[in-house]
């Protein structure tokens, strides 16, 4: 079974063949850091994440990078928005960038989104850009104008191939300054020339300045993962002219394609209109962490393929919610089982239905990281995993284990949604050992014939959403 992309580069859905046998390079354009992440953030790198995952887990040795933009996103209007919020809050710029990097990543944690391997800045790279922009000039793909330099795009005749747009169809820099410059409205900014009062600034051959936004990918691509690499992600949104800049500049610089797979996450709405700091409709990763857990967010961002737009609401959440309650309650009853199963071989049964389970989902993994085809997978298990333990009683530990197994491979390791004890906040372990305890509290009640109390204890759980069910060897929970 072969893995298949779809790239948007060529527009179709590709068999995936590395360019180095078991290898895969991979960069993906990361966050600008001047203000808290937003849910956004947690669909576009919860994609990647989980796309990494099975890229891992298929067994391929992947180099992730992901870049922190704490420079450049310089717009052509000359504002920067790192700049605007130092001087708003009075603050060094750095101090800015490094709270919020900081914050990015504690974020991106606690939805137990695995770190990339390589997490490069923009403003530790100045001198890297510098020496692409140089290159791009002694090729004749770029020019000097006053101290900024400019990318050629008319000696790029491939501009506008990940985006299908042409030149003709370009808006014209918004600046009347900028546009006196360019030979061409489309050219776009490599360096900028530092205005006096701009804090941020390097030493350069054109002068003090600082680079443009794109340009800082393309130099840390190259970099870190040569001028050739796998898979190049991001955002739609930035296909353009983002995207589309990094290829220009890398490839007249580098003559050499930049990436062989391009993968671009859909967008997210927050209740069916585009997030937007002006409008106020914005929805922080801290604030859905302490509205949900952790892994109902990352199911419900799941829920759709990485390529397609989500809805981000209350109702939509609190449905993926339910989804993953109801796998890991099964997850807790199968766990729980195994404590004091039977020692055993793994059924015929149980065999069958994990592999065939396996199978499945490696089929949805390998169709472009189908998530949500996967995620059902999953539920279709968990379905058939509670017909086998409420129908036909005790499981030997064989099974239950290979069960558990399923669970923490595909829920887990792949899926990000089935924490493993060691994994499991200290919150969820003292309310599985509180339920326990009062479980065992219940049954030496019983046994003093003391029903009052055995109930108050079972209906009183059950007014905590959690159901307890007695059976013959013994009583087990869920929660409801
Ligand atoms: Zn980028």
């Amino acid at each position: 079974m072969t893995l298949k992309i779809y790239n948007v580069l060529t527009r179709k859905k590709e068999e995936f063949v590395p360019l180095v046998e078991g290898r895969v390079n991979m960069y993906v354009c990361g966050p600008t850091v001047y203000d808290y992440s937003h849910v956004g953030h947690a669909k576009t790198y919860g994609n990647f994440d989980v796309i990494v995952r099975w890229l891992r887990y298929l067994g391929y040795d992947v180099l992730y990078v992901q870049n922190i933009t704490d420079v450049g996103h310089m717009l052509d209007t000359g504002e920067d928005r790192v700049l605007k919020k130092a001087r708003q809050l009075s603050a060094e710029p750095m101090q800015i960038v490094e709270t919020y990097m900081r914050q990015y990543f504690a974020d991106m944690d606690a939805l137990g989104i695995q770190r990339p391997d390589i997490s490069p800045r923009a403003s530790g790279h100045v001198p890297e850009q510098i020496e692409m922009i140089e290159e791009l000039i002694a090729k004749g793909h770029a020019y000097e104008v006053n101290g900024s330099v400019y990318f050629d795009v008319t000696s790029f005749p491939e501009y506008g191939k990940l985006s299908g747009r042409v030149l003709e169809d370009q808006e014209e820099g918004s600046r009347e300054a900028v546009r006196t410059e360019k030979r061409h409205p489309a050219d776009f900014a490599l360096w900028k020339k530092a205005d006096p009062e701009h804090i941020l600034h390097w030493p350069s051959p054109w002068g003090e300045g600082y680079p443009g936004w794109h340009i800082e990918c393309s130099a840390m691509a190259t970099k870190y993962l040569g001028p050739t690499f796998d898979i190049h992600g991001g955002g739609i949104d930035n296909i353009f002219p983002h995207n589309e800049c990094e290829i220009a500049q890398s490839e007249a610089a580098n003559d050499e394609p930049l990436a062989r797979y391009w993968m671009l996450v859909g967008s997210l709405t927050l209740d069916g209109v585009k997030m937007s700091k002006s409008l106020g409709n914005t929805l922080t990763v801290r604030e859905a962490l302490e509205r949900w857990p952790a892994e109902a967010i990352r199911t419900f961002i799941l829920s759709s393929h990485y390529s397609s737009p989500i809805d981000f609401s209350d109702e939509a959440v609190e449905a993926a919610r339910k989804g993953w309650q109801r796998i890991w309650s099964a997850v807790v009853l199968v766990r729980e089982q195994l404590r004091r199963a039977p020692e055993g071989e793994i059924s015929d049964e149980v065999d069958v239905l994990v592999d065939a389970t396996k199978a499945a989902f490696t089929e949805k993994m390998n169709d472009d990281f189908n998530a949500p085809a996967a995620l059902a997978v999953l539920q279709d298990f968990t379905r058939q995993v509670n017909t086998l333990l409420n129908e036909q009683g005790p499981q030997t530990s064989g099974s239950l284990a290979a069960i558990d197994q399923l669970y923490r491979e595909l829920g887990g390791d792949v899926l990000g949604i089935i924490p493993d004890e060691a994994e499991m906040g200290a919150d969820a372990e003292r309310e599985e050992g509180l339920i326990r305890l009062l479980i065992e509290l219940r049954a030496q009640a019983r046994a003093q014939k003391d029903w009052a109390t055995s109930d108050r204890i079972r209906d009183q759980l059950r007014e905590l959403g959690v159901v307890l069910e007695d059976r013959p060897d013994g009583t087990i929970w869920k929660f409801e």
